[in-house]
C-alpha cells in the first residue's frame, strides 16, 4: 500500500546522492546498536512522554515541563542550563494583545553531550496547545490544554536520544547540543533561545528538528529540501472609533464599518497584487466588536494572518497590509493600534540533507524515507535554520485518515518514540563522525 508520502514524492531524490557510500560497515553496525538500545529504553521513553502528556503547559513559560526535563537529565548525569530567562516587557504585552496568557519568561533547557567542535544541535519543542483533549486515554490531559501537536513526544524522544548518546559519549567526535524549546506555538520560542545564545558555546554547525505526523504511517520519514514550511506574519489590529447610539451614526465613528473595509481590502491584496504562482494563504481568524444592535461600539478587533513559501510575496504583503490599514482607518476618522508578529520559513539545507538522509534511512529503513512538498503550516525552527544549516523531518506516527495535529482527537502511535530517539542519535553521532576530528572511513 502506498503512503501519502510515496504518492507525493518528487522525481529528484536527494537520498540517492550519497547513500551508497555510507550504507555500509561501521555505520550499519552503529545503526543496529542504536536501534536495539532505543528498543531497550522504549518503556522509559513512553513513560516520559505520558508524564508530559498528562500535564500540558502552553506558551513560553513551562515550569513543570522544564523541571521534568532537567530532572531526567540529572538522572543521566548530563549537566544542563536554562536558556531564555525573563522576556522583554513589550513581548509579554504584545502576546497578551494577541490573546496569549501572560508570559514573563521562557524556560528553554540546553545541554551538551560530548565536547568541542563540530557541534550538531538536536531540537525538540515541548509546549502544548489551548485545546481540550477529547481522548479516552488513561494518561489524557484533564485541563483545558492538551499536547495535541505531539510536542510531548518530541521532548520524550530527545530525552531518549540523550540516554543513548550519553552511553556513546566516548565515540562522539565533537558535541551534541540538546535544545528543549518552549513556545513553538507562539511562533517565537526558538527566537528567544537563539537570542539567548543557544547556537553559541559551543558554536552550533548543524541542526536537526523532528516533528511527528499522525496522518502518515508510523516510522516513515518525510523531508523537503529548501523551504519546507511557510512563513507566518500576524497583524493584530485594534481599531478605535467613537461609540454612541445606533440612531445617530453621524455623531459616531463606527469601528465595525472600518474593520469591514480593512477586511475586504487585505483579502483583495491576494487576488490583485500577488503572483498567482506564489502560495499565499491569508486568513482573518478573528473579527470582533460590538455588544448590541442599538450601540455603535468604541472598538473593533481584526487579526490578519499571512502564510507563504514565497519571500517576495511575504515582503510585499508585509509592506502593503499596514499601508491599507492606515489608509482605511484614517479615511473614516478612526485611530488604531497594530501589533505584528513574524515567523520565518524553515529552510532545510541541501548539503546537510544529503548528509543526514542516509543515516535516517538506516534507522527507519531506506524505503520509508520520502521527499515531500513543503508544508503550508509554520514552524519556528526557522529561527534556527536562518542562522545555521538545518534539517527538519516529519516522522510518521499513525496512519492516513487519523485525526490530524491540533485536533482534540489527535492520538499518536507510541511506536514512533524509539524510532525518533534513534533517528536523533544516529544522525548526530554519524554526522560528527563525518565532520569531526579522528575521522575514520565507514
Ligand atoms: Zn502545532
Ligand atoms: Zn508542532
Amino acid at each position: 500500500m502506498s503512503t501519502e508520502y510515496e504518492k507525493r514524492e518528487k522525481q529528484e531524490n536527494i537520498r540517492d546522492v550519497s547513500a551508497s557510500e555510507k550504507v555500509s560497515g561501521k555505520n550499519r553496525e552503529r545503526a543496529v546498536r542504536i536501534r536495539e538500545r532505543a528498543e531497550k529504553i522504549r518503556s522509559r521513553i513512553v513513560e516520559d512522554r505520558r508524564v508530559l502528556h498528562q500535564d500540558p503547559e502552553i506558551g513560553m513559560d513551562l515550569p513543570r515541563t522544564s523541571a521534568y526535563i532537567c530532572k531526567c537529565l540529572d538522572e543521566m548525569g548530563i549537566s544542563w542550563k536554562m536558556c531564555g530567562g525573563p522576556l522583554p516587557r513589550k513581548m509579554t504585552e504584545d502576546y497578551m494583545a494577541a490573546g496569549f496568557p501572560r508570559m514573563e519568561r521562557a524556560t528553554g533547557v540546553t545541554a551538551v553531550i560530548g565536547s568541542g567542535s563540530p557541534c550538531i544541535l538536536l531540537r525538540a519543542d515541548m509546549d502544548a496547545l489551548p485545546v481540550k483533549e477529547e481522548n479516552e486515554l488513561s494518561f489524557r490531559s484533564c485541563s483545558g490544554t492538551g499536547h495535541m501537536c505531539g510536542h510531548d513526544s518530541h521532548a520524550a524522544m530527545l530525552l531518549g536520544a540523550a540516554r543513548i548518546l550519553k552511553d556513546m559519549e566516548g565515540e562522539l567526535k565533537g558535541s551534541v547540543k540538546l535544545m528543549f524549546q518552549p513556545g513553538e506555538e507562539t511562533g517565537a520560542g526558538a527566537r528567544v533561545m537563539v537570542e539567548n545564545g543557544v547556537l553559541e558555546n559551543p558554536k552550533v554547525d548543524a541542526a536537526l528538528g523532528l516533528h511527528v505526523q499522525t496522518v502518515e504511517e508510523t516510522g516513515t520519514a518525510g523531508y523537503a529540501a529548501g523551504v519546507n514550511s511557510a512563513s507566518l506574519d500576524s497583524f493584530i489590529l485594534k481599531i478605535h472609533g467613537k461609540g454612541g447610539h445606533s440612531s445617530q451614526p453621524q455623531l459616531c465613528v463606527d469601528p465595525l464599518m472600518i474593520m469591514n473595509q480593512v477586511y475586504q481590502a487585505v483579502n483583495l491584496l491576494v487576488t490583485r497584487e500577488t503572483d498567482p504562482a506564489a502560495m499565499v494563504a491569508l486568513t482573518c481568524g478573528v473579527a470582533k466588536g460590538g455588544t448590541a444592535v442599538n450601540i455603535i461600539p468604541e472598538e473593533a478587533e481584526l487579526h490578519i494572518g499571512v502564510r507563504t513559501l514565497d519571500v517576495a510575496a511575504a515582503n510585499h504583503l508585509n509592506r502593503r497590509i499596514p499601508e491599507l490599514i492606515d489608509h482605511y482607518v484614517k479615511a473614516w476618522g478612526g485611530t488604531y493600534g497594530l501589533t505584528v508578529f513574524h515567523t520565518p520559513c524553515t529552510y532545510t539545507d541541501e548539503k546537510l540533507c544529503r548528509e543526514l538522509v542516509p543515516y535516517i534511512g538506516m534507522i527507519t529503513g531506506e524505503e520509508k524515507v520520502h521527499q515531500i512538498p513543503p508544508m503550508t503550516g509554520t514552524e519556528d525552527f526557522g529561527y534556527v535554520t536562518e542562522n545555521v544549516p538545518g534539517m527538519f523531518v516529519f516522522i510518521g506516527a499513525g496512519a492516513p485518515g487519523n485525526a490530524p495535529l491540533h485536533s482534540p482527537h489527535m492520538v499518536l502511535d507510541e511506536d514512533v518514540l524509539p524510532v525518533g530517539a534513534a533517528v536523533y542519535a544516529m544522525a548526530s553521532v554519524s554526522w560528527l563522525e563525518e565532520h569531526g576530528t579522528g575521522k575514520e572511513d565507514a
